[in-house]
C-alpha cells in the first residue's frame, strides 16, 4: 500500500544493496516536482526555509515509523508537532457546481510547501486515526530501512520488497554461515 506519508518519509534513498551514501531525494527539484503531482492543486517550488521544514518533516515522519514499529506509540510533544504542520496549510470549504449535480470540496487556501506539508502531516495523522498502525515496519535491511505498510495476512512482512531486500538478507545470511562453518573446520 503506498501512501502520501509514506512517499515523503522514503524521500531519503538508502544504497540498500551495499550500504553506500544515502540521497536526499528531497534536495532534488525534479523530485519534490513529480510528488507535488501526487497533490490536486498547484504547487510553487520551496525556498530555503520550506525545504529545512520539510527535511523536519520527513526526518520526523521516519523516527515516528520506527517508533511504532517497535510497539511505542506517539508523545504528545509528537502530536502537537504535527497539529502545528496541519494548521500551516488550512483549506477552503466550497461548493461548486458540476454539470447539473452539486459538490462540495475543500480547497487549499495557499499554493507554497506549507500546505504540501500539511497534507503529508494530514495523511499520517489519517493512518494513524483510522489504520492499524501495529502493521507500520521499517524494512529489515539495515542499509535499507525502507518505510512500509504490511498488509499481509500473517503480519509477518520484514522486507520493503521480498525479491530486493528479502533475497540480498537471504544471501547475506548464506555467506555468513559458511564463513562460520569455514571458520570452525579451520580451528578444530
Ligand atoms: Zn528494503
Amino acid at each position: 500500500m503506498e501512501s502520501l506519508w509514506m512517499d515523503f518519509a522514503n524521500s531519503m534513498w538508502r544504497d540498500w544493496k551495499s550500504g553506500g551514501p544515502s540521497v536526499d531525494r528531497l534536495e532534488q527539484p525534479q523530485w519534490r516536482q513529480s510528488f507535488t503531482t501526487k497533490l490536486q492543486y498547484a504547487v510553487n517550488e520551496a525556498d530555503q526555509e520550506e525545504l529545512e521544514r520539510a527535511r523536519l518533516l520527513r526526518d520526523r515522519l521516519l523516527r515516528y515509523a520506527g517508533n511504532l514499529a517497535a510497539g511505542e506509540l506517539l508523545e504528545g510533544s509528537d502530536i502537537e508537532y504535527l497539529n502545528k504542520v496541519m494548521a500551516g496549510g488550512p483549506v477552503v470549504r466550497r461548493l461548486m457546481a458540476d454539470g447539473p449535480a452539486l459538490r462540495r470540496v475543500l480547497e487549499p487556501a495557499g499554493s507554497g510547501w506549507g500546505q504540501v506539508l500539511a497534507d503529508v502531516a494530514a495523511d499520517f495523522a489519517g493512518m494513524l486515526s483510522e489504520q492499524d498502525i501495529s502493521r507500520i515496519r521499517c524494512c529489515d535491511n539495515p542499509d535499507c530501512r525502507w518505510v512500509f505498510y504490511d498488509d499481509t495476512r500473517s503480519r509477518t512482512k520484514r522486507y520493503c520488497d521480498d525479491k530486493l531486500c528479502g533475497n540480498l538478507m537471504k544471501v547475506r545470511r548464506h555467506r555468513a554461515r559458511r564463513k562460520a562453518e569455514a571458520h570452525k573446520e579451520k580451528n578444530s
